[in-house]
């Protein structure tokens, strides 16, 4: 049985999400075999005038045979705004990127963990 901070789940930093949906899209693959983003378990809303996005995930990740190494919405996502880690480990990703965005703006276009 893994305590909470050692359990792999689906995190999100709303912070570099850029709003393309590819989430909601490749969700909606995995459910349906079709591109139909009313059927995904991500929904991301775009708040235009605020210049932010907020990806809401809603998932139990073992259901889904396709996302049970790497959830696909994770592996399609552009930036890195959706994380599958533990808690330990996404808190150090994200207190890491925040220490360096200012230095390295391109990580708000891509995560250093997006980088292979
Ligand atoms: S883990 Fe798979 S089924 Fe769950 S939200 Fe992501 S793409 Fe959809
Ligand atoms: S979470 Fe990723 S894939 Fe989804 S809208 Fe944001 S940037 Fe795009």
């Amino acid at each position: 049985m893994f305590e909470d901070g050692e359990k792999k789940r689906i995190f999100v930093e709303e912070s570099i999400c850029n709003g393309c949906h590819m989430c909601e899209v490749m969700c909606s693959f995995v459910n349906t075999q079709n591109f139909y983003p009313n059927k995904s378990n991500v929904k991301v809303i775009n708040y235009e005038w605020k210049g932010r996005n907020k990806p809401l995930v809603s998932c139990d990740v073992e259901t889904h045979a396709p996302c049970q190494t790497l959830p696909q919405c994770v592996a399609f996502c552009p930036t890195g705004a959706l994380v599958w880690a533990t808690k330990d480990e996404f808190a150090t990703m994200v207190y890491d990127l925040h220490q360096n965005i200012e230095a390295k703006p391109s990580y708000k276009a891509r995560a250093p963990w997006t980088l292979r």
